[in-house]
């Protein structure tokens, strides 16, 4: 029986987990993935078993999880019911913020609990359900390692330019800095490509198009520069949240138009992007396939954006070597991919549309002075790999699999 490992990436009112067993290969084999969604709302639990069925039902009667260790209980439940071998020896958390001094996954304790805490406010529409899950988990399993791994940490190796904002010095030392996230995303892509072909991360350019959206400009491997700043409202238009917007209409909202903070925030992150700009969805799918004027407009700002950052992150880089799409939209829609690839020779990419269309993994021609890939992301396999080195699983003696 090999050890195993638990994911959790614990948001407002969901809880994503996943099962891994550390077999001794590169990267952990995934046994189960699923969720719980709509805790104390209307909650409903789906899992995935690996070569195995799907399990999906609402919770309901004296199982509605109340809270995250409600909830972490049905999610312990399962995983013990489905899979009474695994030896859990160590949990491994997704944490949006790591502030600007953890840039590298790490064992959290008492000590740096507190400090995960008092970044809170960097973050606080997700940081406090990252501490709760933490929280929760560390009562279910008492004595397990745990381990935070944090979407910031990518990019704490990017410049002083393009980590700071055009504000006196001592915004920035409070911790006024473009953080960027999606870090987990960015760093399992370039894992994948230095086994698949290092040469492309001398100059790359990932694309992580999902309901959440960010790009991020990398240079031998290390981030440089992200779409996404101090909040993860910045850059490109996402599901709900509006992207790059001029500071001046936050003043006049709050001058001219007396919004709260609560209300201002309520636009930026819930009203807008997508789903406020077409009045139809936030789902990509859905815009695709509708024929109202709003969706086909909220489409085009949306792959412009894309198109013009895309511009500035290959200004920071030098030009590319290669592209990476990843992220719901950018590992399955072909639209998205077309609109923003066509015309782009003059950045030395040539789209190749039939391999768009084919759904293949290389989308670029072959005379394509800069390469594009086509990659599914994975950031539970990256966390569960942060996860047993920090908790020095793989020094454990040779196992046997489960
Ligand atoms: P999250 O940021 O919540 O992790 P995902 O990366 O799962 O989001 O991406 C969700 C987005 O992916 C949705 O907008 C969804 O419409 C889009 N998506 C999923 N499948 C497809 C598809 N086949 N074609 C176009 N868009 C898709």
């Amino acid at each position: 029986m090999s050890d195993h490992i638990i994911t959790l990436n614990a948001g407002s009112s969901s809880i994503k987990f996943a099962l891994f067993a550390t077999d001794g290969g590169e990267w952990p084999r995934q046994i189960a993935i699923g969720q719980i969604e709509g805790i104390g709302v209307s909650p409903e639990f789906e899992a995935k078993v690996a070569a195995g069925g799907k399990t999906k039902r609402a919770l309901t009667g004296a199982e509605t999880p109340k809270s995250h260790d409600d909830a972490l209980k049905i999610i312990i439940g399962w995983l013990s019911e489905t899979f009474p071998d695994a030896k859990i020896a160590a949990i491994g958390h997704r944490v949006v913020h790591g502030g600007p001094i953890y840039s590298a996954p790490m064992l959290i304790d008492d000590a740096s609990y507190k400090v995960l805490a008092g970044f809170s406010a960097l973050a606080p529409l997700h940081q406090p359900h990252n501490l709760a899950g933490i929280a929760a988990a560390g009562r279910a399993f008492p004595g397990i390692p745990q381990v935070g791994c944090f979407d910031t940490a990518f990019h704490r190796t990017q410049p002083f330019v393009n980590d700071t904002y055009g504000l006196p010095p001592e915004h920035y030392e409070e911790g006024v800095r473009r953080y960027g996230f999606h870090g987990l995303s960015y760093e399992y892509i370039t894992s994948r490509l230095q086994e698949r072909d290092p040469a492309a991360l001398r100059r790359l350019v990932v694309l992580h198009l999902g309901n959440g959206a960010s790009m991020c400009a990398i240079k031998d491997a290390k981030g440089q520069a992200s779409t996404m700043g101090f909040s993860p409202l910045d850059g490109l238009l996402m599901g709900t949240r509006c992207g790059q917007i001029d500071p001046g209409v936050l003043l006049y909202l709050m001058q001219q138009k007396a919004m709260s903070a609560a209300a201002i925030s309520d636009l930026l992150n819930k009203k807008s992007g997508l789903k406020g700009m077409s009045g139809v969805s936030s789902d990509m799918r859905d815009l695709e396939a509708s024929a109202a004027p709003s969706a086909k407009q909220a489409l085009e700002y949306f792959v412009n954006r894309i198109r013009r950052e895309l511009g500035s992150l290959m200004a920071v880089t030098g030009g590319a070597d290669a592209l990476v799409f990843t992220g719901g939209i950018g590992s399955n829609s072909t639209f998205v991919r077309e609109h923003v690839l066509a015309g782009m020779e003059w950045a030395g990419i040539v789209f190749d549309s039939a391999a768009n269309q084919a759904r293949a993994e290389v989308i670029s021609a072959p005379g394509s002075a800069v390469k594009v890939y086509v990659m599914q992301t994975d950031e539970e396999a990256m966390i569960a790999r942060h996860t047993i080195r920090v908790a020095k699983l793989a020094e454990a003696p040779a196992l046997a699999t489960a």
